[in-house]
C-alpha cells in the first residue's frame, strides 16, 4: 500500500501565530495536503483540500467569498486531487473513499467530484453540522455547502469502526477497513471531531496528525499565544492530542502534518 500526499494550495501567514514564540517576520506557505492511499481494495483520499469551489466559483456564498479573501489561498492546479489522481492513472471514479478529518473548508471544498465515494468520518459532528444554525458554522470554519446532499447515506461513522491498540503507545484506535492498515486515532481539540491516522504497516509506522498543529515544530514548542490559539475548538485538548503525537514521534513513528511548509518523503513532487 502507497501513500502519496498532493499540495492543493498555500496558505501564506507569519511564524508567530502557528507557532510558540515563532518570529512575527518569518513568513511561511503552509501546505494544504490531500492524502492519495493506494488501498488493494481502491484508492482512498485523505481529505479533499482547497480547491476553485471554495476560492474563485462564482455562486459562492458571501460568507464564503470573505473567508477565502481573508486567508487567501493560494491554489495550486497542479496539486489538485483530480490532477494527481490522472497522473497517477487514476481518474475520480477510482476514488472508492474519502476519510474526513474534520469538516474544516480547506478539507472539504473538493468532496463534489467525488460522488461516488464513501465518506469516512465523525457522525456526531455531521448531526451537530446539520443541526445548528449557518451562523455557529461558519464560526468554525465549516460551510456546510460543501457538503454531498446526499451524505447521510454515504456517511461512515469512524468511531464506529472495530477498536484495536495501535503501535508505539498510540492506545486505542479504529480499524476503518479492519485489515490493520488504516488506524483512526482521535486527536481532538483543533475541531470537533478531528483525528488523525495511523499507518502501522509501514516500514516505518508513520501517523498523520491532520491538524493537530500546522507546523512540525509545534508538536514540542508549547502552546502557541493568542490570536493562533483562537482557532482551536478546545485548547486543553489540542495540548493532550499534541502531547499524544509527539510521544509516537519520540517512540520511533512518523509524523506528517497536513499544513506543514516542509517537503516529506510522502509529498508528490509536482509533474513528476
Ligand atoms: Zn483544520
Amino acid at each position: 500500500m502507497k501513500i502519496t500526499f498532493t499540495n492543493t494550495a498555500y496558505v501564506h501567514t507569519r511564524e508567530r501565530l502557528v507557532l510558540n514564540k515563532g518570529r512575527w517576520n518569518k513568513r511561511l506557505a503552509l501546505q494544504v495536503r490531500v492524502g492519495i492511499i493506494e488501498h488493494p481494495d481502491g484508492v482512498v483520499l485523505i481529505d479533499a483540500g482547497y480547491s476553485p469551489e471554495a476560492i474563485s466559483a462564482p455562486g459562492r456564498s458571501p460568507m464564503l467569498r470573505a473567508y477565502s479573501w481573508a486567508f487567501s489561498p493560494e491554489l495550486l492546479p497542479d496539486g489538485d486531487p483530480i490532477e494527481a489522481l490522472s497522473q497517477m492513472g487514476y481518474t475520480a471514479d477510482d476514488v472508492k473513499a474519502i476519510i474526513l478529518t474534520h469538516f474544516h473548508v480547506d478539507h472539504i471544498s473538493a468532496l463534489a467530484r467525488f460522488p461516488n465515494a464513501r465518506l469516512i468520518a465523525c457522525q456526531q459532528t455531521f448531526e451537530n453540522v446539520r443541526t445548528r444554525s449557518i451562523w455557529a458554522n461558519i464560526h468554525r470554519g465549516i460551510f456546510p455547502e460543501f457538503l454531498p446532499n446526499d451524505m447521510t447515506v454515504r456517511l461512515e461513522n469512524v468511531f464506529d469502526k472495530p477498536q484495536v491498540n495501535g503501535p508505539l503507545g498510540l492506545g486505542l484506535v479504529y480499524d476503518i477497513f479492519e485489515d490493520n492498515r488504516i488506524l483512526a486515532i482521535r486527536l481532538p481539540g483543533h475541531a470537533e471531531g478531528h483525528f488523525g491516522l495511523c499507518f502501522p504497516q509501514l516500514e516505518r509506522p508513520m501517523l498523520y496528525a491532520a491538524d493537530v498543529q500546522w507546523v512540525t515544530a509545534a508538536l514540542t514548542r508549547g502552546p502557541i499565544g493568542y490570536p493562533g490559539r483562537l482557532v482551536a475548538e478546545d485548547p486543553h485538548a489540542q495540548r493532550e492530542s499534541t502531547a499524544k503525537v509527539a510521544g509516537f514521534a519520540r517512540a520511533g513513528g512518523d509524523v506528517l502534518l497536513c499544513h506543514t511548509p516542509e517537503m516529506t518523503a510522502y509529498d508528490r513532487k509536482p509533474n513528476t
